[in-house]
């Protein structure tokens, strides 16, 4: 692997990948898998729906306390955003996930139980990959997700194989709002409304990987900034004019 901390992070990516710099759509010989059906995919860092267009985006869901409440608020301002969801999770609240996907909303794959993919054996990336599919279309009711995001956006080679074979697009986020760190709802909001931008993916935080019965009694589990920076900022961005859209629309291809 080349290690290239001067480069942008995109590029070390592809760097990471052993991606051509010049054609980044190419496979290496290395790196290309017989039983996928196409190339590797790039990381995607944007959304393409338009002018003024965003997109929302909530990791390590479903939370059956925080879940609920996000979509409250979205309701609230008629806005559609993303949930990577966790397996082990969507195991667990399998309502949650339905209530996502009746409300609207698009389900992408985060994992199963979100490890450190770049010490996971190819197979076991796999594996995360395959069975969070599976328990996202069983439990939404609908075809496989068509989105995947890598836990810490570590999206090594094998979870990029894994992308290709399944048919997931990888989607990164252009504003990390680091809501998970409980740094203070002001501050969630402030990092929202000081730099959205047409094609913006902001990342946020509805849950946490549940390891024990009552998950929102671990104090890493709790949402409730989250929640609240929501309410300040959404209707903010919606009088400048912002729409929110998902990264499996592609509204306006010249975006
Ligand atoms: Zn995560």
């Amino acid at each position: 692997m080349i290690n290239d901390r001067n480069a942008p992070p995109g590029r070390r990516l592809l760097l990471a990948a052993g991606l051509s710099l010049l054609c980044p759509g190419a496979v290496t010989r290395a790196d290309a898998a017989t039983d996928t059906p196409g190339p590797v995919p790039e990381v995607e860092r944007l959304v393409q729906g338009g002018p003024m267009a965003l997109a929302l985006t909530f990791d390590d869901g479903p939370s059956p306390v925080y879940t609920p409440r996000v979509l409250a608020v979205l309701r609230r301002y008629g806005v559609t955003a993303t949930f990577f969801m966790l397996g082990a999770n969507a195991e667990k609240y399998p309502w949650v996930v339905r209530q996502v996907v009746e409300e609207g909303h698009v389900l992408g794959n985060h994992t199963w139980s979100h490890p450190t993919l770049r010490r996971l054996p190819a197979a076991e990336v796999r594996d995360e990959i395959q069975r969070t599919n599976d328990v996202l279309a069983r439990t939404g009711g609908g075809p496989p997700p068509a989105l995947f995001r890598a836990p810490g956006g570590h999206f090594v080679p094998a979870a990029l194989r894994a992308c290709a074979e399944f048919r997931l697009r990888a989607v990164r986020w252009s504003i990390d709002t680091a809501d998970w760190t409980n740094p203070g709802v002001d501050r969630i909001a402030d990092a929202v409304l000081s730099r959205a931008g047409t094609g913006s993916i902001v990342l946020h935080h509805d849950g946490f990987l549940s390891r024990s019965a009552v998950p929102e009694h671990e104090g890493r589990a709790d949402r409730s900034q989250t929640v609240a920076a929501l309410r300040c900022y959404l209707p903010q961005l919606l009088d400048r004019g912002y729409r929110f859209t998902t990264p499996v629309r592609r509204t306006d291809p010249s975006v």
